[in-house]
């Protein structure tokens, strides 16, 4: 789509010359209807969780009022249904505070290998409690510019989606999570490799975009709000980063992330 405007261009009356103008639309009506879908999106995740929870509110207040055993189950499941939505609110002020300062630089030296242990131990229950073992392999020390919350949070994000979705999976080859990084020619190079049942190639081109799901049903199962990588996106971009994502359907999926070493 393109805009078309005519202007006259100042200049003594005898030399009168029009401005003709053709402006490219598309690009401002791609961002106006992913702006749109965004907040559809963001109504619908957040609705369905308040439904459920009015719904129950109005059981317990009618006809299971004097159920004793419904209230236990109804108030665990409210519960749950309200942490959902904090995650999801918690997700989506990531989100909005990180896109405005997407071009802000963060500067501190962080060591990224301190942030993988950190985050194999804040993982270690969840990990266990799938059956999957966590299995990291790292230099001493690895340092990047950035911002150290912000590369938890990339960290954190892959790891658990390929404990999620790859390693605790029924169809999983190897119940192993391996967490590996590098120094690559003046580069910090992360990768969490699962041996899970992977992506379809068709799927990999959209994963980072916001609420985008392979199967949204086991992603709410599993407490995914669809926010996770694209906010590890927005985040490695920040950083000067790269992400990239390959699996084989059957066979798992390896999340990669490029950074620029601190220089010395
Ligand atoms: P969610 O909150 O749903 O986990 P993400 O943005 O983190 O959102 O991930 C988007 C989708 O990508 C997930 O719903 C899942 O379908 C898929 N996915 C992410 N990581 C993996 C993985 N390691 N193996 C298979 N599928 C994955």
């Amino acid at each position: 789509f393109f805009e078309l405007s005519v202007a006259p261009m100042e200049g003594p009356q005898s030399e009168r010359t029009m401005v003709l103008t053709l402006r490219d639309l598309s690009e401002a009506r791609r961002v106006e209807r992913m702006r749109v879908d965004f907040v559809a999106n963001a109504s619908h995740e957040l609705r369905t969780p308040l439904a459920s929870l009015l719904g129950f509110v109005e059981t317990l207040q009618g006809p299971a009022r004097d159920d004793a055993q419904a209230r236990v189950r109804f108030l665990a499941i409210m519960r749950e249904q309200a942490q959902r939505m904090t995650r999801l609110v918690d997700d989506l002020l990531s989100l909005s505070r990180i896109e405005q300062n997407l071009h802000l630089r963060p500067q501190t030296p962080v060591d990224m290998v301190a942030i993988l242990r950190h985050i194999a131990d804040t993982l270690a229950p969840m990990a266990r409690d799938n059956g999957v073992v966590i299995k990291l392999e790292a230099p001493c020390a690895v340092i990047v510019r950035g911002d150290r919350d912000e590369l938890l949070r990339v960290v954190e994000n892959l790891v658990e989606n390929a404990i999620k979705y790859g390693a605790s999976e029924p169809a999983s080859v190897n119940r192993t999570v391996e967490i590996m990084l590098t120094e690559q020619e003046r580069q910090c190079v992360l990768s969490v490799r699962d041996y899970g049942p992977g992506i379809a190639p068709e799927h990999l081109p959209r994963l980072t975009e916001r609420f985008y799901r392979v199967d949204a049903g086991q992603s709410r199962a599993k407490g995914g709000t669809g926010l996770g990588l694209a906010i590890v996106k927005h985040i490695v971009a920040r950083h000067r980063g790269r992400l990239g994502i390959e699996s084989k359907p059957g066979a798992g999926a390896t999340f990669s992330v490029t950074l620029p070493l601190q220089a010395s």
